[in-house]
């Protein structure tokens, strides 16, 4: 069985795919880093967004500080949301900071 990885944080964990085959969201919500699928990416013009919301989240969860969501759901042991991210290559680039930056200032 393959994981399910969360594409905000890299938490291998999820119960199903984040997304089906046609793009809908699973509604589960990551226990890692808060992020429903199918709610969060679903932006002002629906999914067409979704790429840069799901950066904006990973950005808001990197500025909190890796902060481990569930409360029913305890974190496994040894678990390190920053290093998680660097080994799935997730930590934003300048180039997508910027790229957040533009488009929060129009949002
Ligand atoms: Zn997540």
């Amino acid at each position: 069985m393959s994981k399910n990885i969360c594409p905000v944080c890299n938490y291998d964990g999820l119960s199903e795919p984040p997304y089906n085959n046609s793009g809908d969201g699973s509604y589960e919500i990551c226990r890692c880093c808060g992020f429903q699928f199918g709610y969060r990416d679903y932006g002002k013009n629906g999914y067409k967004d979704k790429n840069i919301l799901i950066l904006h989240w990973r950005s808001m969860w990197i500025d909190s500080g890796y902060i481990w969501h569930s409360r029913a759901t305890k974190p496994p042991l040894g678990w390190d949301g920053k290093k998680q991210l660097e080994d799935g290559n997730m930590h934003l680039s300048n180039e997508q900071k910027e790229q957040l930056q533009e488009f929060l200032l129009q949002y």
